[in-house]
């Protein structure tokens, strides 16, 4: 599905110019990270009982485990993502692109576009490469721009 945004006023826009593959966060963040976001779980308040036996406290009524999970730090994601030189533009707002994604690749903006692959043609080559080794051979590798706001 697709989502188009009309323009929001009092946002600014960024645009992007990415060769590469338009990705589901969480699944980058496994690739990239090894993980999915992480649940801590504390006790659910300060009364003792046996929490594995019972789901709430009959004192207070407070479950007895608290899950929270933690937030989501896409800076992480980016540095991992540089160190096999592959560049994160995270999808919010965008037209064309649906929220919760990121495009990974090489960044072509300020670089010519995509007139700057045919000065590099090893560059798209690496870049398949990478995305494939991260995500099976059936990523879908391409040319990716748009603006967004945010
Ligand atoms: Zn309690």
């Amino acid at each position: 599905m697709k989502i188009r945004q009309g323009f929001v006023s009092n946002s600014s826009a960024s645009s992007f110019c990415v060769y590469g593959a338009d990705i589901d966060l969480n699944k980058a963040m496994k690739a990239l990270l090894g993980r999915d976001k992480e649940v801590t779980i504390t006790p659910g308040c300060e009364h003792e009982f046996d929490r594995e036996a019972s789901k709430f406290c009959a004192e207070c009524g407070s479950p007895a485990w608290n899950e929270e999970e933690e937030e989501w730090y896409i800076e992480n994601l980016e540095t991992e993502a540089e160190k096999v030189d592959l560049y994160t533009y995270q999808i919010h707002g965008c037209e064309d692109y649906e929220d919760g994604t990121v495009i990974l690749g090489a960044r072509l903006h300020g670089l010519g576009g995509k007139r700057a692959t045919k000065k590099n043609p090893g560059m798209i080559a690496g870049i398949e490469e990478t995305l494939e080794k991260l995500f099976g051979e059936d990523v879908e590798v391409d040319f990716h721009n748009g603006t967004c706001w945010g």
